[in-house]
């Protein structure tokens, strides 16, 4: 790996939209990611830590105005059940860092039938073309 994240040194790398989005459970204005229409090949990082999260090949046009996935890389997430805003979702994070993501509903498409509704801004975006590193 070629980031070596510590708290401090991730923090000082993120916007405040990032901030309120992973710590603060925030979320971003539908259609306002320029993610909704990525279509190269590649990983999507956490912006917080830099754990692959998901390929872009389980992306899908899902129509909500997030970037969308029907599947996520095993192990880099993680679930837990949200009962905010008077609604039951399922709240998605990052494995390693704790971060907040977005939420998973259970109306995608096959193979999962799952759609993880992502915000655009916590995802970092690493095209395959400049994946030549081996890090992943
Ligand atoms: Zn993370």
């Amino acid at each position: 790996m070629v980031q070596k994240p510590t708290p401090v040194a991730v923090c000082g790398t993120l916007t405040p939209d990032q901030v309120r989005i992973l710590r603060e459970h925030g979320t971003e204005r539908p259609g306002s990611s320029p993610l909704n229409h990525e279509k190269r090949p590649g990983v999507y990082r956490c912006a917080g830590c830099g754990n692959p999260l998901f390929t872009a090949n389980t992306k899908y046009e899902s129509g909500s105005g997030w970037p969308s996935f029907f599947d996520a890389l095993p192990g880099a997430i993680e679930e837990r059940k949200d009962v905010s805003h008077g609604m039951i979702r399922n709240e998605v994070l990052c494995s390693k860092c704790k971060g907040h993501l977005g939420h998973v509903f259970p109306d995608g498409p096959p193979p999962t039938g799952l759609r993880y509704c992502m915000n655009g801004l916590v995802l970092d975006f690493q095209p395959e073309d400049s994946a030549n590193s081996g890090t992943i």
